[in-house]
Formats: C-alpha cells, structure tokens, sequence
C-alpha cells in the first residue's frame, strides 16, 4: 500500500514515519502527478494558510480535489483538517472546501499553546486515544452525511468521517499509538 504525505510544509516527516512503521510505503508528495500511484494520502499539520499557498502554487489543488471526489482517501490532521474543511469560522480562506463542516482555528486560546489528553474514538474501541493538540483547531458544525469520529470529555467534536475522507484536530503521528494509522491503512485498503 502507497499513502502519500503531503510535503510541502508542517509535520510530514513524522506522518511518514508512522505509515512506514505500520507496513506501508510513504512517498513525499509535492507535485499533481505523484497522486496518480497513491492509495491514500495524508494531509499533515503546520500552518494552514502556507500549505494552502504552496498547493496553489504546486498546481495541488484541483487535482487533489478532483482525486478526493473520485474516492482516494485523504486523512486530514491539524492544519490538513483546516485545508478539508468547507468552511473556517469568521475567515473567508479559500480551502480544498472537501468535507461539508466549520472549523475554528487556534480555538484553545493562544495561550495554551500544545497539550495533550484522552480523547474518545469509539471506532477504535474503549482505549481513549492520547491526543496531542498544537495551536489546534476544534469543529464547530459538522454537516449531514458528515460522522463524529472524535470527541473530547466536554463534547468539542475534534474528529470526524465523510466517507473517504478523516479530519481530526490533533497530531496522531506524534505519539506511539498507531491506531488512527491503521485505521486509515485499512480504509485505503476497502
Ligand atoms: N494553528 C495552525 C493553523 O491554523 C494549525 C496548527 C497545527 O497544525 N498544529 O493552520
């Protein structure tokens, strides 16, 4: 299995490491035609609005849309999750527009710059996943056909599915829980 990473800006090179260390291969993706061979690809974390320039400028952006619409899977995490979002509360930044939900950026306060906590994903059973948050966006409405995958103890939807496509609020790559990995491994597998 081949699950593409993103590399244009952010935290890639941890996103590759862990695909590799579940079996897969993780090839670096910069330009349109490096998606053609994927069986998945993943948007990492950084900053949202330098991802999305590069993309513009990579010639990114309607050739992932256009594979994403097709039904390769994408997982989206932290500013990827912004880049899928069809809309960014108070802002009119121009996304991939991909998954129908509302995202606040920076919506810990940009005082409490990163922490981690238990977060509940009832699709990977009963263990709380340990999420690490960094300046992290949370989902503030998420749309029909739009599933929560992710919640903190207070409610704040920090996960959730539209058929191929996973965004999640926090950094997966960066612990030593694989999970949510093999969870989109095996999405991309069908
Ligand atoms: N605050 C960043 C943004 O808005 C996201 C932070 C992250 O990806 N760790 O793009």
């Amino acid at each position: 299995m081949r699950i593409g990473v993103l590399a244009l800006q952010g935290a890639f090179a941890e996103h590759m490491s862990a695909i590799e260390r579940i079996g897969a291969e993780a090839p670096p993706v910069r330009l349109p035609d490096q998606l053609d061979s994927l069986d998945g690809l993943v948007i990492p974390g950084g900053e949202s609005t330098s991802i999305l320039t590069l993309m513009k400028s990579f010639g990114l952006v309607q050739a992932l849309r256009e594979r994403a619409q097709a039904g390769l899977p994408v997982m989206g995490t932290c500013a990827g999750m912004i880049c899928l979002a069809s809309e960014v509360s108070g802002s009119d930044m121009a996304t991939l527009a991909l998954m129908d939900i509302t995202v606040d950026r920076n919506s810990f306060g940009r005082q409490i710059d990163s922490f981690q906590t238990a977060v509940s994903v009832p699709a990977l059973g009963q263990e709380p996943f340990p999420a690490v948050f960094i300046r992290a966006p949370s989902i503030s409405r998420v749309g029909e056909g739009v599933g929560v995958m992710a919640t903190l103890p207070d409610g704040v939807v920090v996960g959730c599915r539209q058929a191929n496509l996973i965004a999640l609020a926090f950094h997966p790559e960066i612990t030593d829980d694989l999970r949510l990995h093999r969870y989109f491994l095996s999405l991309a597998m069908g």
